[in-house]
C-alpha cells in the first residue's frame, strides 16, 4: 500500500482549552444545536469562539447528498424543526456573536431545499440581534431560483457558496453538484446586490492552473469574498490528500485572485469557509 503523505508542520494546531472554547460547546449542546466547528473539529475553533464567530450547522446533520471530502453522513434526513431559527438566534445573542454563519446540510427532499427555514433563521437572529452580521453558507437549491430569492429577500449580508473544487472534479468529489449552476447562483447573488462569496479546497487532485481557471471564473461573475484551504482527510474512508500545498502557494493564489479584481481573498492551508468571516463583515464598499 502507498504510503501516506506526512502532514506537514504548518498544520499542525493545538486547540488551547480556555473557557470560551468550554462555555461555545456547553451552550451549543444545551441548546440542542449543531456547529459545524464541532461535527468537523475545525482546527481554527480556539481562534473563531475567541472572536465570537461560530457556524451553525441547520436542518439537521445528516444530508441527502454524498460528496466525496465530507464527513457528514447519508442517512435519512431529519423531520425539519420549526423551533431551530428561534434556538439559533438565542445561541447568537448567548454567545455574544459578532459574525454568526448559518449553513446547512443540502435537503433535496425538500420543495424549496430549506430556504424557507434559511430565511426564517436569517430573520429570528437579526431580531434578536440588529447588529450582528450574518453570512449563510448555502446549497444550490438545484439551481432553483424562487429558493434562492427567498433567502435574499431575507437580507443576510453575505451569501457564502462553494464551488469546492475545479469542474473536471465534479464527478469524483462533488458527484451531485453541477459547477456551471455554482456559478449560475452566485451571479445572481450579485445581480441582486448582495455580496457573495465562494471557496475551494485544495489537496483533492487539482492542478494550481485548474486552481487559477476557477479564480477567473470567480472574478469573471464578480465575487466579492474567495477562501482557499487544505483539505484534510476526514477519515480513512475519505480521498486521499493529494498534495499539502505549500503556504508560499496559498499567497500566489491570494496575489493571482487580487490581481483579477477579487476584493478578499483568504487563502492559506488552515483557511476555511467561514475563518475570520467577522473581519471583513462589515467593511464597507466605500472603503
Ligand atoms: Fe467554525 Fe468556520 Fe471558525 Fe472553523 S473556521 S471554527 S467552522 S467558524
Ligand atoms: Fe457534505 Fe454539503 Fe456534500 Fe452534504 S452537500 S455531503 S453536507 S458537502
Amino acid at each position: 500500500s502507498e504510503p501516506y503523505l506526512r502532514i506537514p508542520p504548518w498544520l499542525r494546531v493545538k486547540i488551547p482549552c480556555n473557557k470560551t472554547y468550554a462555555a461555545t460547546t456547553e451552550l451549543v449542546k444545551d441548546l440542542n444545536l449543531n456547529t459545524v466547528c464541532q461535527s468537523a473539529k475545525c482546527p481554527n475553533m480556539f481562534e473563531c469562539f475567541t472572536s465570537h464567530t461560530a457556524t451553525f450547522l441547520i436542518m439537521g446533520n445528516t444530508c441527502t447528498r454524498n460528496c466525496a471530502f465530507c464527513n457528514i453522513s447519508n442517512d435519512p434526513v431529519e423531520k425539519l424543526d420549526t423551533e431551530e431559527p428561534a434556538r439559533v438566534a438565542e445561541a447568537a445573542k448567548r454567545l455574544g456573536l459578532k459574525h454568526v454563519v448559518i449553513t446547512s446540510v443540502t435537503r433535496d427532499d425538500l420543495l424549496d431545499g430549506g430556504a424557507e427555514h434559511f430565511a426564517k433563521t436569517i430573520r429570528a437572529v437579526r431580531a434578536m440581534l440588529p447588529d450582528c452580521s450574518i453570512e449563510v453558507l448555502i446549497p444550490d437549491f438545484q439551481g432553483s431560483k424562487t429558493s434562492l430569492q427567498m433567502v435574499i429577500d431575507a437580507k443576510p449580508d453575505i451569501i457564502n457558496h462553494n464551488v469546492e473544487t475545479p469542474p473536471l472534479h465534479y464527478d469524483a468529489i462533488r458527484p451531485q453538484a453541477d459547477y456551471e449552476q455554482s456559478l449560475t447562483l452566485l451571479k445572481r447573488v450579485k445581480e441582486a446586490g448582495c455580496r457573495s462569496k465562494s471557496g475551494l479546497m485544495v489537496g483533492l487532485g487539482e492542478t494550481d492552473e485548474e486552481v487559477r481557471g476557477v479564480i477567473d471564473d470567480l472574478a469573471a461573475i464578480d465575487c466579492d469574498i474567495v477562501t482557499i484551504g487544505q483539505y484534510m482527510r476526514p477519515s480513512r474512508h475519505h480521498p486521499e490528500v493529494k498534495r499539502y500545498v505549500h503556504p508560499d502557494v496559498f499567497e500566489e493564489y491570494a496575489t493571482y485572485g487580487k490581481s483579477k479584481g477579487i476584493k478578499h481573498m483568504f487563502s492559506a492551508p488552515l483557511v476555511r469557509s467561514s475563518y475570520n468571516a467577522a473581519m471583513f463583515a462589515d467593511d464597507s464598499e466605500a472603503a
